[in-house]
């Protein structure tokens, strides 16, 4: 066989028969899949995709309005389930009721998170210890969690692959964009998903993460506003926040949505990706490679 494939000139790439891939239409089909945080923003549009993609998809989330209301739009693709990522009894339920109902679990987006009402201003000198507490106990004990027992129902079903995703953030790559608690959890995030990549590469299972760059969702929106930058109509300070998050990208003009993030996790939950695994999938138009951009 060629190991390098012949160059023709101009532009066109020869490519050994076996390189070429032709990417499925549904390219998590019979797939199962469970994404905390599925009831809103990054973890919604990514359900939405998943679904469209084939996979069964289970909503964990501790918004049971929202959370029932999307999975019965979605229905009989989409299910929800009560679940507060910072219990590991009820992650246990979750893993147990999705094997019970569909038998096994190919991917875990361990997408729930918190930001934490400290003002990303607030200083290191005077933090609220409980709220830090609570911030790392939903981002980071949360993935932790989800990482073991998906981990383990995975093993056990002793099928080849698996693979957990979690949302990590630009403030898990570097320092100034976030309050400290939250810095602090997506750098641990960060640490987690190389750390569980080491140890469960040998049962087929990758482990990887995404971090993006701000994108208007809920959590964010409403940490404008209570900075005391927003003050108006939600609309208003949606427009404001999104030119704000705008002016610190290099991509200039564009705007990162929640269906770029969705993307990113499908492309990692999906055998396009069958060979990445410790990853963290930066998703910020540049952003964390920029000398401007710590505000
Ligand atoms: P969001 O508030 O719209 O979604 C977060 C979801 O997590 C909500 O549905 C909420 O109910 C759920 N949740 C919170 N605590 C939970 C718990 N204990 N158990 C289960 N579910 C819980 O915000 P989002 O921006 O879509 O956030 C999703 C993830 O993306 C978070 O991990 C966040 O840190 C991360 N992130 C967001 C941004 C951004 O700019 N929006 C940037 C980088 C990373």
């Amino acid at each position: 066989a060629q190991l390098i494939p012949e160059i023709t000139f101009p532009g066109i790439q020869l490519l050994p028969k076996e390189t070429t891939s032709s990417i499925p239409i549904k390219r998590l089909d019979g797939k199962v899949a469970i994404v905390t945080g599925g009831a809103s923003g990054i973890g919604e549009a990514t359900v939405r995709l998943f679904a469209i993609h084939g996979a069964k998809v289970i909503i964990a989330d501790v918004d049971d309005a929202l959370g029932i209301s999307l999975a019965n739009s979605l229905s009989p693709h989409v299910t929800y389930f009560h679940c507060d990522v910072t219990s590991e009894e009820h992650i246990q339920t979750l893993i147990n009721s999705t094997l019970s109902l569909y038998g096994k679990l190919d991917i875990l987006f361990n997408n729930a998170g918190v930001l934490g009402n400290q003002s990303k201003h607030k200083s290191i000198l005077d933090f609220d210890a409980d709220e830090f507490d609570q911030v790392m106990r939903v981002n980071v004990r949360g993935t932790a969690l989800g990482m073991k027992h998906a981990a383990r129902a995975m093993i056990a079903a002793r099928s080849s692959g698996g693979c957990i995703i979690s949302t990590a953030s630009v403030a898990g790559v570097m320092g100034g964009l976030g309050p400290h608690a939250y810095t602090a959890s997506k750098h641990a995030i960060v640490g987690l998903t190389k750390n569980a990549a080491c140890e469960l590469g040998r049962y087929g299972i990758r482990v990887n993460c995404i971090s993006p760059f701000g994108v208007a969702t809920r959590m964010l929106v409403n940490a404008w506003r209570v900075d005391g930058e927003g003050v108006g109509e939600e609309e208003v300070e949606v427009e404001k926040m999104e030119d704000f998050v705008r002016g610190m990208a290099n991509l200039k003009g564009e705007t990162l949505r929640v269906k770029d993030i969705a993307e990113a996790a499908l492309f990692l939950a999906s055998d396009e990706s069958r060979y990445i695994s410790g990853h963290n999938l930066v998703v910020d138009g540049g952003v964390t490679t920029s000398k401007n951009c710590v505000g």
